[in-house]
């Protein structure tokens, strides 16, 4: 996995540019040793396209078929293929959402996901880059939203035998924490962070996929939020202990423990069941005092009080490798704060000073806001900028039918391609379309399990 070099010279340059807030161009550009950079792979221009003419009611639309070519799992609902785009030969990935009309709670589900995957605009976040056309209403059954193809995710590189240097540790960090700043700021809880939706190109540019579980934050702290989230190991204790009310903190949580994944190259709180998650989790931070409890439901309290009273163990993360620095350790210890208030955000922990050369080698070579001119590189004037217009989800109030939101959901694709560009369409004929049609959700035993019922 390459990564591209940066210089000591070049971090105090670019602080320097960080702290002042506004753009800067390096003076001089120093001694790069710039690893070659993998590209993804070749445009496959052998696809023949079957380029067709469709007559619709109202209006002539030239369509262009894409053609499925393998599956690429990943995400907690839906399929995801890479495929050609033929309007460019571009590889890129393409999700299907199956199973939509079932029923009103996956249709609110998946026009949330849908309407998110068109909302985002950051490059640690992933985003829709188009939605196939569908057929007429009453044939439209399946949704299939283009996307990026990424190659990889950080599960398979964390389980790979590749190297894994405190570079790679820094900038992906870095990057899912700007990601989730982005998120936060748009008022949205991922609830799901795990490796394997921490998508990873070979240039180790990240981002974060599968919204399927997000949702917005709730603010009135009476209304109940369900607990069907985020995969054990990466659970918050609040989560755990049933707290009925959660916070983006949740997030943060997730991101701690696969920092902590990422530094020892094993999974942090590998529990079989969610007492013995919570139980490995008071092992290492101690007995949570009652205040760091308030959100608890009694049975989980009763719990944690019935057992022996546990001292923390902190300094045991210094063992998790020769890359468990200090600075790598406080920063690691500010996320897993088992109070979620007391957590530290997403933005915070973007200033803390180990991510300072994470910060620097991503703007310097790998991120898109930057830009190198003969005179030296030139550098954003907002690093870790957030979004304007928090994620409004009021239209799910009035989603009330089956029916109706098909409608909704119909009327909205139709919308988002009134762009310049040939809208695509799933070729029928095409060899692969056959498995690819038959291919449905993730098995059970990838779906996040189902949290534990305090007595
Ligand atoms: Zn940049």
């Amino acid at each position: 996995m390459a990564l591209c070099g940066t210089t000591a010279t070049n971090v105090t340059k670019m602080m320097a540019a960080y702290n002042g807030g506004s753009s800067a161009v390096a003076a001089h550009h120093p001694h790069h040793h710039h690893h070659q950079l993998q590209h993804l792979p070749p445009p496959h221009m052998h696809h023949h396209h079957h380029q067709q003419q469709q007559q619709h009611t109202h209006h002539l639309q030239q369509q262009l078929d894409i053609e499925p070519d393998r599956p690429i799992g990943y995400g907690a609902f839906g399929v995801v293929w890479s495929v050609t785009d033929p309007r460019d030969g571009k590889r890129v990935a393409l999700k299907k959402m199956p199973n939509v009309f079932q029923n009103l709670v996956s249709c609110k589900r998946v026009f949330r996901e849908l309407k998110m995957l068109c909302f985002f605009k950051h490059e640690n976040v992933l985003s829709a880059l188009d939605i196939l056309q569908p057929p007429h209403i009453d044939y439209f059954e399946e949704i299939y939203v283009v996307t990026e193809l990424m190659q990889s995710d950080l599960h398979k590189i964390i389980v790979s035998p590749q190297p894994l240097s405190s570079d790679h540790a820094k900038v992906f960090l870095y990057q899912i924490l700007r990601g989730l700043k982005y998120l936060h700021s748009a008022g949205i809880l991922h609830r799901d962070i795990k490796p394997g939706n921490l998508l990873v190109n070979s240039n180790c540019v990240l981002k974060i996929c599968d919204f399927g579980l997000a949702r917005v934050e709730e603010s009135d702290e009476s209304r109940h939020m369900t607990q069907e989230v985020v995969t054990q190991y990466y659970r918050a204790p609040e989560i755990l202990m049933g707290s009925r009310h959660y916070s983006n903190s949740i997030d943060i949580w997730s991101v701690g423990c696969i920092f902590a994944e990422l530094l020892g190259r094993r999974i942090l709180f590998q529990a079989q069941s969610p007492i013995q998650q919570l139980d490995l989790i008071t092992d290492l931070l101690g007995t949570p005092s009652m205040e760091a409890m308030r959100t608890a439901c009694e049975g989980a309290r009763a719990h944690i009080l019935r057992g022996p009273h546990k001292q923390p163990s902190l300094p045991v993360l210094y063992t998790l490798s020769s890359q468990a620095t200090h600075e790598a350790v406080h920063l690691l210890c500010r996320m897993l704060v088992f109070d979620p208030s007391k957590r530290i955000s997403a933005k915070d922990a973007l200033a803390h000073p180990y991510l300072d050369e994470g910060r620097l080698r991503y703007h310097t070579c790998m991120c898109k806001c930057c830009y190198t001119t003969s005179s030296g590189r030139v550098y954003t004037s907002d690093f870790e900028p957030v979004t304007n217009a928090k994620f409004d989800d009021g239209f799910e109030k009035n989603l009330s039918s089956v029916r109706q939101v098909k409608e909704i959901i119909h009327q909205f694709i139709l919308e988002q391609q009134k762009g310049s560009r040939v809208p695509l369409c799933i070729n029928p004929q095409s060899a692969a379309f056959k498995s690819f049609i038959s291919s449905t959700v993730a098995q059970p035993s990838e779906m996040p399990p189902s949290p534990l019922v305090w007595e």
